[in-house]
């Protein structure tokens, strides 16, 4: 089965070029070649939101365009697709259209953005830069799972918790996850107070109510829905990727302090449901395919289960996906200075891949519905560097990271900026970015 997340066409020839010039410059997380849908509008104007693509620094109106007759010229599959995607605050009716439409639209818009285009000069007049912008979320998410992907975090968390015996014995069979809470997700530049909660010190006699003291960030790749599967009805690993419309950067923010107290025997609760920061875009698979890799399992570890395998998986089942995280605190904010990097890791080191998890997610016949968001749980790597939570990072709240104005953190103080940044690279190949996904820590409301 040749699916549209693994076929090359000429969406992804390395020599298009585009008529928007900045989208040609070199590193440019947004050439041509990656297309990526978003919702924006003009920043501080009363207008309704609605889908964009992002093209170099720009942003093309997808109402606008479609009501410039950009797509008229293309076929029922591309101009259905369109009419989708121009309807409504959302994405979720692209999302609900199939394979087929997605990459219907990908190709007419590739054509109608590359240089040389008869369209160029009508949709000058629908481009507003990126800078002009502000977004909502790209989708109204119905149901959000989380998921728990990455050996290198499950390992690193739980020798804090059991030093002898880290992984949990259902870890290399079950794609571990919970089902998480879709109402407090935003799109980055979101703003939250730090969370209240109870928390019990190892210690105490009893808990306390109060601030949040260990609050931290975790780094994840989300998983948006496309199609869907009706209820009672699995999908297989073979066409998973035909019901994932694209992946998009996840801050699953974490008190952990909550977390320790509450977390037995259910799973995290309210120690995750404060906020979740999503970046604005979300880049196809498709724009991903020239980006995949070899998924493996090491020979000593059990291999997966039939309905979690097969032969496209092991492949190109994985993503190159480089992820970063970075920090601003507040002092580094006033004093002009760049957001510093605290880890470097990537989602082709998770232990799990998206097919597997689509395919273990509706093996019992749960639904999935267009709009649906799957997190894939902190991404890191085997290195020191690669730690995509402080709680990794600093041994468990032990050792304190100093940051290059002298500062230093343990965990999130109020006034602190984590972004998180993605980038799928290869020799000879454009970069494909997912711009950022930024949240901010606001001080906690006063107690009641
Ligand atoms: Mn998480």
């Amino acid at each position: 089965m040749s699916l549209p997340s693994l076929t090359l066409n000429e969406t992804h020839d390395p020599a298009l070029r585009s008529w928007v010039e900045s989208a040609n410059a070199e590193g440019c997380p947004f050439p041509v070649q990656n297309l990526p849908y978003g919702v924006f509008r003009r920043a501080g104007s009363d207008e309704a939101f609605r889908a964009g693509v992002a093209i170099g620094s720009q942003i093309l109106d997808l109402q606008a365009a479609q009501a410039a007759g950009a797509f008229s010229g293309f076929d029922d599959l591309a101009r259905r697709a369109a009419h989708a995607a121009a309807e409504g605050a959302t994405l979720n009716a692209l999302m609900a259209l199939d394979t087929a439409a997605w990459s219907a639209l990908r190709l007419a818009l590739s054509r109608v953005l590359r240089t040389g285009s008869a369209h160029q000069t009508e949709l000058v007049a629908c481009l507003v830069p990126q800078a002009d912008a502000e977004h909502a979320l790209p989708a109204a998410i119905g149901d959000y799972t989380d998921f728990y992907t990455s050996i290198h975090h499950a390992t690193a968390v739980g020798k804090l918790f059991r030093p002898d015996n880290p992984l949990l014995p259902n870890y290399k069979w079950v794609p571990i996850g919970y089902h998480g809470r879709a109402s407090s997700i935003g799109v980055s530049g979101q703003q939250f107070r730090r969370p209240l909660g109870q928390t019990k010190a190892p210690d105490a006699e009893t808990p306390s109510f109060g601030p949040c003291k260990r609050l931290d960030y975790e780094l994840e790749v989300g998983i948006f829905i496309g199609g869907g599967n009706a209820l009672g009805e699995a999908v297989a690993i073979e066409e998973a990727e035909t019901k994932v419309f694209g992946l998009s950067l996840l801050n699953d923010w974490s008190a952990r302090d909550v977390q320790a107290w509450e977390y037995q025997p259910l799973g995290p609760f309210l120690s995750k449901s404060f906020a979740s920061t999503i970046s604005p875009w979300i880049v196809t698979l498709e724009a991903l395919a020239p980006y995949r890799c070899a998924w493996t399992r090491e020979a000593g570890d059990p291999q997966p289960l039939p309905y979690l395998d097969s032969p496209s998986l092991r492949e190109t089942g994985a993503f190159d996906l480089q992820l970063e995280v970075l920090i601003q605190t507040r002092a580094m904010r006033d004093a002009g200075q760049a957001p510093q990097r605290l880890s470097l890791s990537n989602f082709r080191d998770s232990y799990w891949t998206v097919s597997q998890l689509v395919a273990h997610h509706t093996v019992n016949g749960c639904n999935l519905r267009p709009g649906d968001f799957l997190g894939s749980g902190t991404q890191s790597g085997p290195g020191p560097g690669e730690a995509g939570s402080l709680l990794e990072l600093t041994g468990g709240g032990k050792q304190a990271i100093a940051l290059a104005g002298g500062e230093k953190r343990i965990f999130l103080e109020d006034g602190d900026t984590i972004v998180m940044r993605a980038a799928a690279r290869r020799d000879g190949l454009p970069l494909i970015g997912f711009g950022e996904a930024a949240g901010t820590v606001l001080p906690a409301r006063s107690l009641p």
